[in-house]
């Protein structure tokens, strides 16, 4: 079995040397090719000095140059460490300073980073540009090196940031072919691979559902199609002309396809599967997708400490007619272990609601340079404590409410944001909506609702109150709107509730 980035694309040269590995606009490598480029850039980065261990970072956005110096760096090792482009100079410099990186990578258009840069920095890294690194890779003789081994740190990237800083989880060669190992022992069609198929990379590749994607397409020896950006135009594209037949996206994202004028006369005939995940998607939001699309669904349910998906809810359980298991991430894969905790730390009764807890060998080595949070995080015994809410079903499926931090309670009843945002999103004034508690003299907390209006339409508080009392228990119902021009989200189109809630909380926490 494989089980490296080394044995991988050794494997695909020899296999299939002439198959599409990866295209980026009309730029295309085949394995063979991209097994030597990437052997060279090994090559290269031992001979600027770089050992086993070493840091290497990205900045830029998605390309044919990052993978080839993330695949070319895991072959001998070398760990990658990819940063998101759209964070500000000042984030950049802290996660650059966190990496320790011997070698900043700068992507196409990032060719003032050094400027940016400049006097933020606790090291030195050298920062060097695209153009420059292309010519150390076509510049480097294939040398050979040792490769690294299944449990070798090879990528290292940072939580999202949604709750706190953005933390650096260390992933290995065997973390990041885990979701591969432990799909392809489920015998369903989704977990097979036809020939003429192609992935989509449209989501950043500083978070686990834009490089797991690429990953993705090496693992199964067929081609990855990268989009330097997501853009809906690019993803339209990609699926008309470039034959793509499954990508990932977060529901923001997809509410973007959905929004945009093309998305109606797209030919989607050869798009198999659609994977979305990252954040809870809103029932309506899935059902408009499943109904213009005409893919099958998947969801997926993971976090950046677990590699990505440890969960998954498969096409069969997409009833738009509206069976409940439509709200439910699906069920751990064959190979990974779900339980859900109390707070006494034992397992609580099926249907009950406490911390969903995981171990597979998907679970990272740890936290760069945070032995505290990862001791917070990992048990010694290979446990996650995933900071999810959520419960287990008699069948095994898995719902997660929110992040446990998330939940409101009001007059002691536990109330989850994402169940009454998805009860809001369908009224037909509401573009986008988020739920937070505020702080109450009675009750403790109440729910608010903070909408953005669809264009053209009006919010009218009772209104939506009114409609979501139709919907779920009253408990749970708003007791105020305010309505505002755009949501904060973070670079993965995650809602930053921390930043909702702190001007109500201001002077209370
Ligand atoms: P940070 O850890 O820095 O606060 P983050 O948790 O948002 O940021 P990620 O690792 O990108 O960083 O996201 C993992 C989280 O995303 C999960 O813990 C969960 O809360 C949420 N999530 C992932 N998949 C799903 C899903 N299918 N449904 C609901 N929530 C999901
Ligand atoms: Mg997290």
């Amino acid at each position: 079995e494989l089980f490296t980035f080394d044995e991988f694309l050794t494997h695909w040269a020899a296999e299939r040397p002439d198959r599409v590995a990866m295209r980026e606009e009309d730029r295309v490598y085949s394995y063979a090719e991209l097994d030597d480029l990437t052997a060279r850039a090994a090559s290269a980065l031992i001979a600027a000095g770089l050992k086993k261990g070493d840091r290497i970072a990205w900045i830029g956005k998605n390309s044919d140059l990052y993978f080839t110096l993330f695949y070319g760096a895991a072959r001998a090792g070398i760990v990658m460490a990819p940063i998101g482009w759209r964070l500000s100079p000042n984030e950049w410099a802290f996660i650059v300073g966190d990496t320790e990186a011997k070698i900043v990578f700068a992507g196409p258009g990032f060719e003032g980073l050094a400027d940016q840069l400049a006097g933020k920095l606790p090291n030195d890294p050298a920062i060097v540009g695209a153009a420059e690194a292309w010519a150390m890779i076509e510049g480097a003789q294939r040398t050979s090196f040792e490769p690294s081994d299944a449990n070798d740190a090879v990528l290292q990237l940072y939580t999202s940031g949604t709750t706190g800083n953005p933390k650096g989880a260390v992933l290995s060669n065997r973390n990041l072919f885990a979701l591969r190992k432990h799909s392809s022992t489920l015998d369903m069609p989704y977990t097979k691979w036809d020939d003429d198929e192609a992935v989509l990379v449209a989501m950043p590749c500083a978070h686990i559902g834009g490089t797991g994607l690429g990953i993705m397409a090496l693992a199964a020896g067929l081609p990855g199609v990268v989009l330097a950006e997501f853009n809906p135009d690019g993803v339209f594209d990609a699926v008309e002309q470039h034959g793509v037949t499954r990508f990932f996206m977060v529901p923001a994202a997809l509410q973007m396809l959905l929004m945009h004028p093309r998305c109606a006369s797209v030919d989607y005939s050869r798009l198999k599967y659609i994977l979305y995940g990252a954040a809870p998607i809103p029932l309506e939001l899935l059902r408009q997708c499943i109904q213009v699309f005409g893919a099958d669904f998947i969801q997926a349910y993971g976090m950046t400490e677990t590699t990505g998906t440890i969960s998954m809810l498969p096409p069969e359980d997409h009833d738009p007619a509206g069976n409940a298991r439509m709200r439910s991430a699906g069920k751990a894969l064959p190979g990974v272990e779900i339980v859900i905790l109390g707070p006494d730390g034992n397992s609580v009764p099926i249907g009950e609601v406490g911390e969903v807890v995981t171990r597979s060998s998907n679970n990272m080595l740890g936290y760069w340079n945070l032995p505290d949070a990862t001791a917070k995080t990992m048990t010694d015994d290979g446990w996650i404590r995933t900071g999810d809410a959520g419960y287990l079903d008699a069948d095994g499926y898995l719902f997660i409410h929110d992040r446990m931090k998330d939940m409101i309670i009001t007059g002691g009843e536990n109330v989850y944001p994402a169940e009454v945002e998805s009860a809001i999103f369908g009224h037909p004034a509401v573009q986008e909506v988020a739920v937070i508690g505020i702080p109450d003299a009675k009750w403790g907390e109440t729910v608010k609702a903070v909408v953005v209006a669809k264009p053209g339409s009006s919010v009218e508080e009772a209104d939506i109150i009114a409609w979501a009392r139709e919907r779920i228990a009253p408990f749970k119902c708003p007791r105020s709107i305010d309505v505002i021009e755009a949501l904060p989200r973070n670079a993965s189109g995650k809602i930053l509730r921390k930043d909702l809630r702190a001007p109500y909380w201001e002077g209370y926490e």
